[in-house]
């Protein structure tokens, strides 16, 4: 077969082909994905038909590809797999290389149609049973077209954006020189060879593109192994050197990118043996010095270039008192399209051993190469309602944005991807819970309630009511309790947990407390025996350090039932603990846990109540989504008589150490916090024991000043907290160990060092250990050099100790993607979800409420695709966790 007859009509032009895939696709939808549309099958079918034409070597792995593609959609298993294959499919159709291939203009005559390749046409028809509809396009595309046609409203699911007519621009021939140059035209290399392109998105990068085997490795080490992978490598930010300025126009403090032409490179050494490669450059207003600092490499990269333009993004500082311009990056304008100048940059996560520059070339490369292949799985109704863009458009603008605007609406679309995918999963998880095996209602007699809000030394609060009515009325129910207990710290949630489970107990059924510490399981063990002693309520401690006859003891009467309340740590969800009849689990700090450890607990029931317990408030909104598949009470509401704590922040010790001595000379009792170290828990250790001899040596030598770490056995934790309980010790140094839950109300000082090295949670969780009492306390709060963020926390600290608001700020801050921690294991990371952008964060909620109401399991063909990217976005949250 000739090129010749190719385009003389002897076979179709290949784009008649490639238009009989796309109706073959539309046909194979519409009768449900039986592989049907063409007579022996999608694959084997158009392998005769593109065997009739005359391919070359851009053609070929084009067919090739396409080819392959189709013997996958015979070879997916399930409806959802063909679904998403036919959506490759018509992907690959758009592929730009096509059309120049593809002559085929809808309103000009192509010639005659070969017999064969009408009768090819006819069967496809006649499978479909349908009749051969008259088309409203002209006729003279006969074979594909009647097809065609005879498929009308191709537009089901998320087809349609990938079924608009072809434009009508396409030459009429076989591929030509014009072709092959507008294949080469996106590589900017210019040496006239292809541009890479990927061929699926789960491909290996190193098989798209060339990279070598030393930054292969560190690519691996970033996650990032497919040219999936990277088109989801996202910014964490930019950098903007748009608007270049005349060099005549640098000011200082300007971030900009100037351009001119490279005038002279020359490297010299500094007196300390440090390189510098400079740069003259000129642009007919000055000449400007750019120097580099340490990076002879450029030298190499910039001589071949002298005379020509370039173009240098950086920012100016002051030298010596001279103007400077200080580079960043660089790029020559007349070569390439700027990737690295004179835009919005973007910045993304880097791993020792590769540059921004590098990594940057390679995710532009693979947009490139594979974005043509992402499918957009968002059903096209709910794109429009919520006026998202296209799934490629964003990516593309969300790695290189042309400006504000199609960054701001990348984001959006992104984020709300995001936010849909957890919401969606949470609710489902919630469900499936919900609608699995019933719990037992547990009723409750008001009148044991009564007698034990009695035995209280105080009074609920009215919020502890509320919460505790809505908890109770809860655990009446069948439908499984799934409630976060929100409260900020020392706002008396263990009183409720108690109250709860005392009700559980007496009720004759089991309950549980899990905790993020043993410290916290211990306190807790000893505080719930202490409330729940008069009504007789068995309660035991299980934590790592309970060993031996002690530990099967525990066991024996977890499973024989006689336990009525086993606290502990994560040793509860082990796997030799069985329960009898658990009925109510409680997850106090349940921030600190997964989600899946959350579900652990409950497995270990006949389907109990799960009380979360957590002291990071969380703006509504927001928690309505990280926590979807709970329902939320709030305890806004302080015990009576707290005075709000005194927070400072203090550049010197002294200062710090002169009120823990008055609070201490006033018999009161002080906490110091040791800077986080980051290496290890050892490390952190070993810190904090040299600080804990320091303190007692040089500062403090007349007082008794303890050390409590998280390397420290058990029982050492318990003694050292037994003794500042019983104000034998009077200065507790600590790690951030102390964070969560200890609660001696006579410490009315704390002192955090390095403060600025701790989130805002962290602080205010720090600064909840004391404030217990009735009297005045301090948090005094230590940094230096914090940066301007840092800064910002430590002001909001002093501002507010009102954990809501402190929420909100942190949201503000720094987004909900690390928000207070929330991140909980096991729900995947958000990466992009706007920073405090509620909007995004209630519109995607709501279009999950939408979508699973409507379809509960994802098993709509419009939903087909959605459901496989919440599960890839699901399991990338437990790959990390
Ligand atoms: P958190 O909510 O941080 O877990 P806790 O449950 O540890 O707070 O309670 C903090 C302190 O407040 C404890 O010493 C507890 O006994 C006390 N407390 C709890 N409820 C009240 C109340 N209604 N009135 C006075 N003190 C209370
Ligand atoms: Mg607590």
């Amino acid at each position: 077969m000739s090129a010749d007859r190719d385009s003389a009509g002897g076979a179709p032009p290949l784009a008649a082909t490639v238009e009989l895939v796309r109706r073959a696709i539309a046909l194979e939808r519409k009768q449900g994905y039986q592989n049907r549309a063409t007579t022996g099958g999608l694959h084997r079918y158009f392998q005769h038909q593109f065997g009739k034409h005359t391919l070359d070597e851009r053609t070929t792995p084009l067919v090739e590809g396409l080819l392959r593609d189709l013997k996958r959609y015979e070879g997916a298993g399930s409806v959802a797999e063909r679904h998403t294959q036919t959506e490759i499919v018509l992907r690959r159709l758009e592929d730009p290389a096509w059309l120049a291939t593809a002559p085929v203009p809808r309103d000009t005559a192509i010639g005659p149609v070969s017999p064969d390749h009408r009768g090819d046409a006819e069967s496809m028809a006649r499978v479909r049973g349908g009749p051969l509809t008259p088309t409203k396009e002209p006729a003279t595309a006969v074979a594909w077209q009647t097809t065609g046609t005879a498929v009308p409203g191709t537009g089901e699911t998320s087809a349609s954006p990938h079924n608009r007519p072809q434009s009508a621009s396409f030459a009429i021939g076989v591929p030509t020189a014009v072709g092959r140059q507008s294949q080469a035209a996106p590589d900017k290399g210019g040496e006239g060879a292809p541009a890479p392109r990927a061929e699926s998105l789960t491909q290996p990068l190193n098989a798209v593109l060339k990279i070598r085997a030393q930054e292969w490795e560190k690519l691996e080490r970033l996650g990032l192994r497919t040219v999936e992978d990277a088109l989801y490598y996202l910014p964490r930010d930019y950098y903007d050197c748009r608007n270049p300025v005349p060099l005549n126009k640098l000011r200082l403090g300007m971030t900009t990118t100037i351009v001119g032409t490279l005038q002279t490179v020359n490297v010299r050494k500094t007196a300390r043996n440090h390189t510098i490669v400079e740069a003259k450059i000129a642009d007919g207003t000055a000449i400007v010095r750019v120097s580099w600092f340490n990076q002879q490499h450029v030298a190499r990269v910039l001589r071949p270039h002298i005379g020509q333009r370039i173009a240098v993004s950086g920012h100016t500082e002051l030298y010596n008192n001279y103007l400077q311009f200080v580079p960043r990056d660089y790029e020559f304008p007349d070569e390439d399209e700027a990737i690295h100048t004179g835009r919005l940059v973007p910045v993304y996560p880097l791993t020792e051993g590769l540059t921004q520059r590098w990594l940057r070339g390679v995710i532009r490369k693979a947009l490139d190469a594979a974005l043509h292949l992402v499918v957009d799985p968002l059903p096209p109704d709910l794109r429009r309602d919520h006026a998202l863009p296209p799934l490629q458009e964003a990516l593309r603008a969300y790695h290189m944005p042309a400006g504000e605007e199609e960054k701001g609406a990348a984001t959006h679309r992104l984020a709300f991807d995001e936010l849909l995918c957890v919401s969606i999963g949470m609710l489902r998880r919630k469900r499936d819970w919900q609608q699995g095996a019933p719990a037992r209602p547990i009723p409750h007699d008001p009148d044991a309630l009564e007698r034990f809000e009695a035995e209280l030394p105080f009074a609920l609060t009215g919020a502890q009511r509320r919460v505790l009515r809505a908890i109770l009325g809860d655990m009446a129910r069948s439908v499984p309790m799934s409630r976060l207990l929100q409260g900020d710290v020392g706002s008396g949630k263990t009183v409720v947990a108690a109250a709860a489970l005392l009700v559980a107990a007496q009720a004759g059924l089991q309950g549980a407390i899990m905790a993020p510490t043993e410290i916290l399981a211990e306190q807790h063990a000893r505080s719930m025996a202490r409330v729940l002693a008069p009504f007789g309520v068995e309660v035991a401690l299980l934590t790592g350090s309970v060993k031996g006859p002690e530990r099967k003891r525990v066991y024996a009467g977890a499973a024989d039932g006689s336990i009525s309340l086993l606290v502990g740590t994560h040793a509860l969800i082990q796997e030799g603990v069985t329960f009898d009849r658990l009925a109510l689990a409680v997850v106090d700090e349940q921030h600190r846990f997964g989600v899946e450890q959350r579900g652990a607990l409950r497995q270990k029931g006949y389907n109990p109540h799960v009380l979360a317990m957590t002291a990071t408030p969380i703006p509504r909104t927001l928690s309505l989504t990280l926590y979807g598949d709970l329902d939320v009470a709030v305890i806004d509401e302080r015990p009576p008589g707290r005075q709000p704590i005194e927070t400072s922040w203090v550049p010197s010790d002294a200062t710090a150490y002169r009120v823990v001595r008055e609070q201490v000379t006033a018999g009161r009792q002080a906490f110091v916090v040791c800077p986080l170290v980051e290496e290890s828990d050892k490390s952190e250790a070993r810190a904090a024991v040299a600080e804990q001899k320091r303190l007692q040596r040089d500062v403090f030598p007349d007082l008794s000043v303890g050390l409590l770490h998280g390397k420290m056995k058990g029982s050492e934790k318990e003694a050292i907290l037994k003794r500042f309980r019983d104000g034998e010790i009077q200065i507790l140094v600590a790690t951030s160990v102390v964070e969560v839950g200890i609660d001696v109300p006579n410490a009315t000082v704390m002192v955090v060092q390095e403060a600025n090295r701790f989130g805002l949670a962290q602080l205010h969780q720090f600064r909840g250990r004391v404030g217990r009492g009735a009297e005045q306390s301090y948090c005094i709060l230590l940094a230096e050099g914090a940066s301007a963020v840092g800064q910002q926390r430590l002001q909001a600290l002093t501002a507010t100790d009102d954990g809501f608001k402190l929420a909100e700020e942190d949201l503000r801050l720094r987004g909900p993607g690390e928000f207070w921690g929330t991140r909980q294991s096991g729900v995947p990371e958000l990466t992009v979800a706007g920073v405090g952008d509620a909007r995004v964060i209630e519109e995607a909620r709501g279009a999950a409420e939408r979508v699973v109401a409507a379809d509960p399991d994802l098993t709509q063909p419009a939903h087909q695709l959605l459901a496989a990217r919440v599960e890839r976005f699901w399991s990338r949250g437990s790959e990390r966790s």
